[in-house]
C-alpha cells in the first residue's frame, strides 16, 4: 500500500455543533494523520470553484449555500491508502445508508448536512489539496 494524501473538510453543520475534535478522533483512529489543518469561511466563489464538478446537479446551489453558511475546517490527511481509508471512515453520502461507526452514521444530520467531505480519487485529492493549501502549509 502506498502512502497517500487526501483532502478532508469538516463541514459547517459539524463546526456549528463543536464536534471537530470528535471527527478528528475518528480520522486518527483509522491511522490517518492530519498533516495540514486550517479553519476558514468560504466565499460563494470559493465553494462554487471547489464543487464545480457538481454544477449540473440539482443540489449544487443548496450545497454552495450550505458550505458558505459557517466556518469549515480544511485538512490534508496522510496515510496508507488514505483516499479509500478516509472514504470508508466517512461512510455513505446519505447517513441513513452509512455503516454503523462511521462519521456520517454518528454525526451527519442529513444527506446534505453530512459533516465531512473527502476526496474520491487520488487524482481529485491532488487537485483539491493544491486548490486549498500551499506546499509550506503541509508538514508531514
Ligand atoms: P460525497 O460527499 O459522499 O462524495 P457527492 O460528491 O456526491 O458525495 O456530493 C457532494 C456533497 O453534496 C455531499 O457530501 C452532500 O453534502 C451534497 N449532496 C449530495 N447528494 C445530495 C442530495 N441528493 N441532496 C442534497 N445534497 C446532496
Ligand atoms: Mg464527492
Amino acid at each position: 500500500m502506498a502512502t497517500e494524501r487526501t483532502l478532508s473538510i469538516i463541514k459547517p453543520d459539524a463546526t456549528a455543533r463543536n464536534i471537530t475534535g470528535k471527527i478528528v478522533d475518528k480520522l486518527e483512529s483509522v491511522g490517518l494523520r492530519v498533516v495540514a489543518q486550517k479553519r476558514a469561511r468560504w466565499s460563494e466563489a470559493d465553494a462554487q470553484k471547489f464543487y464545480e464538478v457538481h454544477k449540473e446537479r440539482p443540489f449544487y446551489n443548496d450545497l454552495v449555500a450550505f458550505m458558505t453558511s459557517g466556518p469549515i475546517v480544511l485538512q490534508v490527511l496522510e496515510g496508507d491508502d488514505a483516499v479509500a481509508k478516509n472514504r470508508a471512515v466517512m461512510g455513505a453520502t446519505n447517513p441513513e445508508e452509512a455503516e454503523a461507526g462511521t462519521i456520517r452514521a454518528e454525526f451527519a444530520e442529513n444527506i446534505e448536512r453530512n459533516s465531512v467531505h473527502g476526496s474520491d480519487s487520488p487524482e481529485n485529492a491532488a487537485n483539491e489539496i493544491a486548490l486549498c493549501f500551499s506546499d509550506d502549509e503541509i508538514v508531514g
